[in-house]
């Protein structure tokens, strides 16, 4: 077995521990004698499996009761167009446009209303996030749309902006679970789980239980529409139940681990050590506003794209891998995820001062 420190935005880096636990639990899960990819998900041993996910998730990050937690598919993605289908109440939401994310939400739901992009850092790349400290909302706006943390980007919203109490929308998908977060801020939180929690094809949406109604707009799908899969506690139809019985193991090892405040320390220790030296070498930069950064995707570039590549490759050769940035940035980019051990991020510098000294 030769395992690598595996940078990868999404799919991205598990627990060791976790692999080896579901490695162990897949020809026989707690004496079912079979494995939880061959169970139903109407059987006692797989409603224990949901139950107890969901129980940890409340926990960990602290979720009001009146907030309902629903294990989706169609990736966050779905839940692009999910979003205005069960909030347009009167067809207006405001959108900040952050990133290709964000882009992509607020263009699936011009198709349902009237989506208004009322803030935008697009004239810098995407460096940065503007100033949401007195936004245009409209007085009529169902809700205020942000993507929390840019993966591509690598900025992060480190002050929710200011709503002016509309209801809140965020993504999460890539800072999901990283630190604790004060929920009732949000109306719906939402995220897939391929980044920092667990194997893809699985969302998680948190939503303030008021906004789950029949009250949709005309034509939203059965499956689309957030009270069809709150009623049937996301067992309306054959959920991802190997995904969502990963996350539980997830969950397991962020509590033995000190949960999300530990999580944060952890976290913050990983990409201090990464922006310092990115703030304090010749070759590598960083890209992102420092007050902006993200504290699980480090996008950094040379200056020059053939050294990039080259780096890239030299470091996949030493056990560094899936650092090549994505196209709109360029560059590298290393997801530090939850899973992504303080060892690896070390081996990264020193990586990084030895190909600096080289170059
Ligand atoms: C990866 C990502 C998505 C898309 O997730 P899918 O599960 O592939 O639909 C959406 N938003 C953010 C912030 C992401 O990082």
């Amino acid at each position: 077995m030769n395992r690598v420190y595996n940078f990868s935005a999404g799919p991205a880096v598990l627990p060791e521990e976790v692999l080896k636990e579901a490695a162990g639990d897949m020809l026989d899960y707690k004496g079912s004698g079979m494995s939880v990819m061959e169970m139903s998900h109407r059987s006692q041993v797989f409603q224990d499996i949901i139950d107890e996910a969901e129980a940890d998730f409340r926990e960990l990050l602290s979720v009001p009761d009146n907030y309902k937690v629903l294990f989706l598919q169609g990736g966050a993605s779905q839940q692009f167009a999910a979003v205005p289908m069960n909030l347009m109440k009167n067809k207006v939401a405001d959108y900040i446009i952050t990133g290709n994310w964000a882009k992509k939400a607020y263009e699936e739901a011009v198709k349902y209303g009237d989506a208004k992009p009322v803030a935008s850092s697009a004239d810098d790349n995407f460096s940065y996030i503007p100033d949401c400290s007195d936004l245009p909302i409209r007085e009529n706006a169902d809700y205020v749309y942000i993507c929390e943390n840019n993966t591509i980007y690598g900025t992060k919203f480190h002050t929710l902006p200011d709503t002016k109490g509309k209801n809140l929308v965020s993504d999460v998908s890539s800072c999901f679970m990283s630190e604790p977060v004060d929920v009732s801020k949000y109306a719906v939180l939402y995220g897939g789980v391929q980044k920092n929690i667990g194997p893809a094809g699985l969302v998680i949406s948190v939503i303030r239980d008021d906004l789950i109604t029949e009250d949709v707009l005309p034509g939203t799908p059965t499956m689309l529409s957030w009270k069809t899969q709150a009623d049937k506690g996301s067992l309306y139809n054959t959920p991802n139940c190997w995904a969502i019985y990963v996350c539980g193991l997830v969950f397991k090892w962020l509590k033995k681990n000190g949960g999300l405040e530990a999580a944060r320390e952890r976290n913050e220790k990983k990409a201090a050590l990464l922006y310092d030296f990115l703030d304090n070498n010749s070759l590598f930069k960083g890209t992102v506003r420092r007050a902006d950064r993200s504290l699980m995707n480090v996008p950094f570039i040379t200056g020059d794209k053939e050294l990039d590549v080259e780096f890239v490759k030299e470091a996949a050769a030493n056990g560094l891998v899936n650092l090549k940035g994505h196209r709109s940035v360029g560059g590298m980019r290393a997801s530090i995820y939850n899973a992504m051990p303080y060892e690896g991020v070390e081996k990264l510098v020193g990586f990084m001062k030895k190909f600096a000294v080289e170059h």
